[in-house]
């Protein structure tokens, strides 16, 4: 195996600081010094990812670099650590493709500590058409739960819901039974968005002015991936007693808002992150979303691309231009 090498995409800096991408050939020599050894099946694109890759947003703190926050593979060696070879696993976050090499590479070594067991009755490719996207969009799910929003409180909002994290949300939601409103900056996705179960559609454009702090309430939850003014407007709207998890920062990672959504109807702000979240809550969120998300609407949501497309793909997704989940196949 060490002798025999492999392909990665690679980020490294100019003199300039440009970020530039290429496929390498690597050995696992040149794999970081971490105790599993992972034959990488698939990983995928998130915002985050668009934004390493396209050297948009400050992603990467170590060069060259290996991004992709999610991977899911088999174990080649395990080390120390109670993974044996051939288990399946999965792992997103914990600050891989940021901090840590990650999933654009045929081959990768990570920390055991890092690693969930693929659920039982998920493939590979679709662990990876959730990814940490899906993930974050079931812990949303859960906040918007444990906030008290059954399906018979009212309407929940899901905003950016095209993109990776609102597509998982708007088809969990329903499949759930909720009644759920899509906001959505294109046309070109209503179609898609009534097949994952949405039962109402906004455009962002009707959702853009700046809100007074308290409008007509009409969500009795909400799950937002774009942050700004829009965030403020859902707070605006939200019920008594609603619920608001915020995931996201698409738009604006600024919040213009007022208390009086929370001083006067006693709406929950409930912040969501899925890069560290503990295992215990992980492995509940997996097994929740292996059981709870139909099959086709994980084909419905996902495209499969090669490593070869994924500088093209990270561009698209910065510019909001990607509908759903983009897989990305390491054997391809
Ligand atoms: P995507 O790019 O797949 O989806 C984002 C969507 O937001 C777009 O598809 C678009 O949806 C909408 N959007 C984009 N730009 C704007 C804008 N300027 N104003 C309003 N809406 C916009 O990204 P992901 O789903 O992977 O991630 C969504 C957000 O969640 C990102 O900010 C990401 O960083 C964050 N995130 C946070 C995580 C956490 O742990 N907290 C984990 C994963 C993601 P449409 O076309 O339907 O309008």
């Amino acid at each position: 195996m060490t002798d025999s090498t492999f392909k990665a995409l690679l980020l490294r800096q100019d003199e300039a600081g440009k970020t530039c991408a290429t496929i390498e050939q690597l050995t696992t020599a040149d794999l970081p010094d971490e105790q599993v050894l992972i034959r990488v099946e698939y990983s995928s694109l998130n915002y985050k990812d668009g934004l390493a890759v396209s050297g948009t947003g400050k992603i990467v703190l170590n060069w060259p670099m290996v991004p992709g926050i999610d991977l899911v593979g088999t174990v080649v060696d395990g080390g120390e650590s109670d993974y044996q070879a051939g288990d399946q696993v999965v792992l997103t976050g914990w600050s891989v493709g940021e901090k840590y090499w990650g999933g654009y590479s045929q081959f990768q070594r990570v920390r055991p500590e890092w690693l969930v067991p693929l659920a039982q009755n998920l493939t590979g490719l679709q662990a990876m058409a959730i990814g940490t996207a899906g993930l974050t969009a079931m812990l949303c799910v859960m906040a918007l739960e444990e906030g008290g929003v059954k399906p018979d409180s009212g309407t929940v909002v899901v905003s950016g819901a095209a993109g990776g994290v609102g597509s998982v949300a708007v088809a969990l939601l329903a499949n759930l039974g909720y009644r759920v409103a899509a906001i959505t900056g294109r046309e070109s996705t209503h179609t898609y968005l009534k097949q994952l179960g949405a039962s109402q559609i906004l455009s962002r454009e009707e959702m853009a002015a700046r809100p007074r702090p308290l409008e007509k309430s009409r969500w009795a939850g909400a799950i937002d991936t774009v942050g700004g003014e829009l965030l403020s407007r859902l707070l605006a709207e939200s019920d008594y007693g609603a619920t608001v998890a915020a995931c996201g920062l698409a738009g604006d990672y600024k919040l213009p808002s007022t208390v009086m959504p929370f001083i006067l109807r006693n709406v929950r702000l409930q912040g969501v992150d899925s890069v560290m979240c503990p295992v215990a809550r992980r492995l509940q969120a997996w097994n929740r979303l292996a059981s709870e998300l139909p099959q086709e609407m994980l084909t419905a949501i996902n495209q499969v691309v090669s490593l070869e497309q994924i500088p093209e793909r990270a561009d698209a997704i910065i510019k909001g231009q990607v509908q759903g989940r983009v897989v990305v196949d390491l054997q391809l």
